[in-house]
């Protein structure tokens, strides 16, 4: 697909929309405004119908009616059956992917077990891409095993990718674990997974991957490409609902050597004897800690089983034509506005949103988001001046996407912007 494909206007847009093959999907969801242009799936996927019907049943019938039995009629398995969905969504199988606890504390865990496997190494190597949450986990464990382990965090010279050779320079023999988010959640670079797993196995270290922003939009491939571990949202692109528990992947055969740090009753051998002493369970289970919160997790499966049938390639290849039809938009319209595209151009290295800069970018997310007449488009900001605009296609339309980059543009000719507060309030 090049650029050259591309018209700028509203007609093109409504052509590329008729000729989608996924646009279907879009009826899964509930979307009842029209003037709502909805580009932050990469914080919260939309609620698909089968979700808000499922949660009804489980309030209703399950814990209204079963009560405790609820147990027993599947709501112990919903870590291990929903990890199996998103199994096969990342390329594992089924019995290395778990739903529990969030990212952050799926993180915690792994990261924990990663360096008590490595003992003789100290050097954490991340990037400064990385989520804050991700960073401060690491800071957190270096502070609480009290070794001196370190964080070196890679570099990058333009803010919006990282060059092979810093990544390669930065994994050595004292290296016991390498942990990326393999899409940044500002300029949404992507690593090249597969070459850095590699470097990691050749020095001896242990990888972890934060997936928040990947999985459900990019395709993944964790077995083949030798990843060690994982972990993940399951807000974003997989349309779980707010808050909506996180999934952890461990390779099968790392798993009996792995021992994850919080000891809780799920999390052993066998809970239901209630041994006074811990034993870890064997397989994924060990990486549980303690009782499923059912509904969240009820609310999950309809978005994987929406991605499961759409087919992840699919829907990648739909958001790779959708974010090059938006920098196509944005080079035609906003680039001689004080904007500067911060996500890389080439698809191949970039995952489902694309960030686009701007001096006065706040100001303009409130524009966009509050300003009447036409119609309210929902990006995010992230500090200083990024407007993340994602692309969700199993719902996202190429005219939403045309429509807000129109909208950007009236909003900066006409000075709206000027209208709000530079300072930032409350959730971004
Ligand atoms: C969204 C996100 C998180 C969120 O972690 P929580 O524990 O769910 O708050 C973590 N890491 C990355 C890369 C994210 O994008």
């Amino acid at each position: 697909m090049t650029a050259m494909q591309f018209q700028p206007s509203a007609d093109f847009a409504r052509q590329l929309d008729e000729q989608d093959e996924l646009s279907a999907f879009r009826h899964r969801f509930v979307i009842d405004d029209p003037n709502l242009i909805y580009l932050d799936g990469n914080s919260l996927g939309r609620l698909p119908r089968r979700a808000a019907d499922r949660l009804a049943q489980a309030v209703h019938q399950e814990w209204g009616r079963r009560l405790i039995r609820g147990w027993n009629d599947g709501w112990m398995d919903l870590p291990s059956r929903l990890g199996a969905k998103i199994a096969a969504l990342v390329g594992a199988r089924p019995d290395e992917v778990l739903v529990a606890d969030s990212t952050s504390v799926n993180l915690f865990k792994l990261a924990v077990a990663a360096l008590r496997a490595r003992p003789n190494r100290r050097k954490i190597v991340s990037d400064v891409f990385n989520f804050p949450s991700d960073l401060y986990i690491f800071q957190g464990i270096i502070d609480l095993l009290n070794q001196g382990h370190r964080l070196e965090l890679i570099p990058s010279s333009d803010g919006v990718s990282i060059e092979p050779a810093d990544i390669r320079a930065a994994i050595d023999e004292e290296t016991a674990l390498v942990s990326l988010t393999h899409v940044a959640f500002k300029s949404a670079f992507r690593y090249d997974m597969a070459q850095v797993n590699a470097w990691a196995r050749q020095a001896g270290a242990l990888t972890l991957w934060d997936l928040s922003h990947s999985v459900g939009a990019v395709p993944l491939r964790l077995n083949e490409w030798g990843a060690d571990m994982a972990v993940g949202c399951t807000y974003k692109y997989l349309n779980g609902g707010p808050g909506a528990p996180a999934f952890l992947y461990v390779r099968r055969d790392l798993q009996a050597d792995l021992r994850q740090p919080i000891w809780g009753w799920l999390g052993a051998d066998r809970p239901f004897d209630f041994s006074l002493t811990y034993t870890p369970g064997d397989s994924i289970h060990r990486f549980r800690v303690g009782t499923p919160p059912v509904l969240s997790m009820v609310a999950i499966e309809a978005g994987l089983e929406i991605l499961l049938e759409a087919g992840i390639d699919r829907v990648w290849a739909k958001s790779a034509r959708q974010t090059e039809y938006l920098i196509y938009l944005f080079d035609q319209r906003l680039a001689g506005l004080g904007f500067s595209l911060g996500s890389p151009r080439s698809p191949a290295c970039r995952g489902s949103h694309v960030s686009l800069r701007h001096p006065d970018a706040y100001r303009i997310t409130q524009a966009m988001i509050q300003a009447a007449p036409g119609p309210q488009v929902v990006p995010d900001f992230r500090t200083p001046d990024n407007i993340r605009l994602g692309i969700a296609p199993l719902y996202t339309t190429y005219t939403d996407i045309y429509r807000a980059i129109n909208r950007i543009e009236t909003i900066v000719t006409e000075r709206l912007y000027e209208a709000y507060p530079a300072i930032p309030q409350g959730v971004t």
